[in-house]
């Protein structure tokens, strides 16, 4: 079986294309398939020979000729030399009142973060556990982002919600449980803004890569993959967190790979360690959970950092970074001109 994936073409082009690709495939005994008139991609059943790849390839208007068993092939290949600055993403799991956020996103920035993080669609194990405030989640981080500088970074659960998301945030989130959400991953990009993927909770670093394949194809601007801690069997902590991921998923893909502390272990007081080690392991920025209260946070209250850990991790992080040889991002200068938008300057 080969994809064959097809450049963006007018109607008539398209049914003068299927029409000679499938005279085309009948010579060689294949079969030629396609989901709807209009779908972006056909799939060819039977054998072709080395030439006849080189043919399709060379078609004019199939964009890209995949086998069944194509590894990854649209990432970036592993960066050589410097890796970029590293980014620390911080804010509370889910939104909640305005104002307490507010005041967390200025002291998040003043403290080193680069982004708020704050869910308003929240993918919860329980039915009866907090969901989030939806929408009107995604209007308060709009405002607070306004009044802060600090740009979004929000989850995108649905499909459906992909332009309401998108209309909100600067970054996208696509959680653990989404990973293998194939249809969210085919779509995401089309909101043209950075994705950040993150690691299913079970995912090998093989099906994790096949996802930002999903996204790089749907055309996302930037993808930052996202180790959070894998599913095991001791209830200590929430998860184990695969350090050796960084460096294993840096060797395969030229993406930013970012650690998340608060999920990779469930616990507040196990969050600066593994944030330090992270940074040490060669971490391209972090997802960290913040929050005012944390014993009152409205979910994963029992990994939540307060705000004066995360003042108090920044220099040791700094230090870490130092020590091999990488830098800090610093938030943007609000009086840039980039900030005044708030919400529409990249992360
Ligand atoms: C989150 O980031 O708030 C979250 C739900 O994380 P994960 O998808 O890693 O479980
Ligand atoms: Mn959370």
């Amino acid at each position: 079986m080969y994809q064959l994936r097809l450049d963006s073409l007018s109607p008539d082009a398209r049914v003068a294309l299927l029409t000679e690709l499938s005279a085309w495939a009948e010579v060689r005994e294949c079969r030629l398939a396609t989901i709807s008139a209009d779908a972006e991609v056909l799939y060819l059943h039977g054998n072709l020979s080395p030439a006849d790849l080189d043919a399709l390839a060379a078609w004019s208007g199939v964009a890209m000729v995949s086998r069944e068993d194509a590894r990854p092939q649209v990432l970036p290949a592993p960066m050589s030399g410097a890796r970029p600055a590293v980014r620390m993403i911080a804010g509370p799991c889910s939104v909640e009142e305005e104002d307490e956020l507010l005041e967390l996103a200025v002291a998040l920035r003043n403290a080193g973060a680069v982004a708020l993080r704050g869910g308003a669609f929240k993918p919860r194990t329980s039915p009866y556990s907090f969901q989030g405030l939806g929408r009107t989640g995604l209007e308060t981080l709009a405002r607070v982002s306004a009044q802060s500088g600090l740009p979004i970074v929000t989850e995108v659960l649905d499909p459906r919600d992909l332009d309401i998301v998108a209309e909100h945030a600067s970054m996208l989130q696509i959680g653990s449980r989404n990973m293998s959400n194939s249809a969210l991953l085919k779509e995401v990009g089309r909101a043209g803004k950075p994705v950040l993927l993150k690691r299913g909770m079970s995912a090998t670093l093989e099906e994790f890569l096949y996802a930002a394949e999903y996204v790089a194809l749907g055309g996302a601007p930037e993808i930052m993959l996202c180790e959070r801690g894998l599913r095991h069997f001791d209830p200590a902590v929430r998860n184990v967190l695969d350090l050796s991921a960084i460096p294993a998923l840096q060797a395969r893909a030229g993406l930013p790979v970012f650690v998340d502390p608060s999920h990779g272990t469930g616990v507040a007081s196990l969050v600066p360690s593994m944030m330090l080690a992270a940074a040490a392991a060669g971490a391209d920025g972090f997802l960290v959970e913040v929050h005012a209260h944390p014993q009152a946070a409205w979910s994963d209250a029992s990994q939540a950092l307060p705000l004066t850990h995360f003042r108090d991790l920044q220099p040791q992080v700094a230090r870490v970074l130092e020590a091999v040889g990488r830098t800090l991002e610093l938030p943007q200068d609000l009086s840039s001109p980039s900030v005044e938008a708030g919400r529409s300057h990249n992360v």
